[in-house]
């Protein structure tokens, strides 16, 4: 499937050009195109792949290139106003090229949170393709404001795009490591999965697959709203060094291969997911099963596809695989969409609903404490003029 990226606010630019150092690497061309969006010119300026003229900096005139700090009401304004400019940028990609747009943002800061909304609304106005969102939700030590951030943008996002991918960035930290030096392998982990899901069904040099995972059946899965959680796993392959003479590898047993690719995919099902979520809670899903051809099986996949119909209850479960000749693993993604029972987003709301409340409170008591504290209570001392 060709997407056109579009990375917006700081996290949103780091995870596209994470996608893009995937694609790169993994030589298959997925990402057409590729814009960030951000109103801090420092952190445009720190993306190392996406190309110089394809940056766009909004929100000038009103914060001056220093972003829009944790507040995502501006990123919606500076969006709205310089909304000209997004659209001058995406106006230059080869749209009949592209299968669908990924707006990409952290939904706990400002700029992300707030922009990307706007944006994914403008393009769903301006065009037939899908819009689809990638939202990254934040720590719970990040704090209140985050979180409240992060409920009133999932909420708008998820109505202005297709559908919402999400990446709960709390479910990922690895223990001991804090959320900031563990973005790095995070972005890695989300790009991944967005490689295998986007680029499944872009080989076009032998072999190519057996089963193809074109971009309508990711559209069909993703069609019909909602959000959507990925589930990945891999399993190491015992393979001999490459490039001994004389050394064919033996062809793997069959039940093995098939056995191997069910167990996978249950990891990835049961305990990987971006957003941890109930199966049951799913309405379609799709499962792509990569390696080396030889590791890969019809009968493996279909079996996959078979427990997952079982295990989520839903009868539309698609499936393909993805042949990689040279990996030392056989790997499976899952994308379960749809999901309507997601505790971490009922916490979400919980906790951002009381900071709110919070925030009103101290809102209300401010003006009453400024008085008592600027004017002494007898009115002995005159003010100047
Ligand atoms: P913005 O520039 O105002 O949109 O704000 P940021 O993108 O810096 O931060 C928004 C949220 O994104 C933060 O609360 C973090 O949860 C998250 N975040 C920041 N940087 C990264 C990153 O590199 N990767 C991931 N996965 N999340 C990030």
């Amino acid at each position: 499937m060709k997407i056109a990226l579009l990375g917006v606010g700081q996290a949103g630019g780091k995870v596209a050009d994470a996608i893009l150092d995937y694609e790169a690497a993994s030589r298959v061309d997925f990402v057409t195109d590729a814009v960030a969006v951000n109103s801090a010119r420092a952190d445009l300026l720190g993306l190392s792949r996406i190309p110089v003229d394809r940056r766009v900096l909004i929100g000038q005139s009103r914060v001056k290139g220093h972003g829009c700090g944790a507040d995502n009401e501006l990123g919606v304004t500076v969006a709205e106003e310089d909304i000209d400019e997004v659209r001058g940028a995406v106006d230059d990609l080869p749209v009949h090229e592209v299968d669908a747009f990924l707006v990409v943002a952290g939904l706990g800061g400002g700029t992300g949170s707030g922009a990307a909304p706007v944006i994914a609304r403008e393009l769903s106005r301006l065009y037939t393709e899908p819009v689809y969102g990638l939202g990254l939700l934040p720590g719970s030590d990040e704090g209140g404001i985050y979180t409240l951030n992060a409920a009133r943008s999932f909420q708008t996002f998820v109505r202005e795009v297709d559908n919402l991918l999400v990446f709960d960035n709390d479910a990922w930290r690895r223990s001991g490591e804090s959320l900031r030096s563990g973005y790095a392998s995070i972005n890695e982990e989300i790009a991944r999965r967005l490689g295998v899901l986007l680029g499944a069904g872009e080989v076009s040099k032998p072999p190519v697959p057996e089963s193809v995972v074109d971009a309508s059946e990711i559209i069909n899965t993703l069609a019909g709203g909602g959000v959507t959680t990925i589930g990945y796993a891999n399993s190491r392959l015992d393979r001999p060094a490459r490039g001994l003479f004389g050394r064919r590898e033996p062809d793997p047993d069959e039940t093995d291969v098939v056995n191997r690719i069910t167990t996978t995919v249950r990891r990835a099902t049961l305990g990987n997911l971006t957003l941890p979520a109930n199966v049951e809670s799913t309405e379609r899903a799709l499962v792509i099963v990569s390696g080396p051809p030889r590791y890969l099986s019809r009968k493996g996949v279909e079996g996959s596809q078979r427990w997952l119909e079982e295990e989520t209850g839903t009868m539309e479960v698609r499936g393909g695989d993805y042949p990689i000749p040279d990996s030392d693993y056989v790997a499976a993604l899952v994308v379960l969409s749809g999901v309507t029972d997601v505790p971490r987003i009922k916490e979400l709301q919980q906790i951002g609903a009381e900071t709110q409340r919070n925030l009103k409170e101290r809102a209300a008591q401010r003006p009453e404490a400024l008085r008592d504290l600027v004017w002494d209570g007898d009115g002995e001392i005159d003010p100047l003029f």
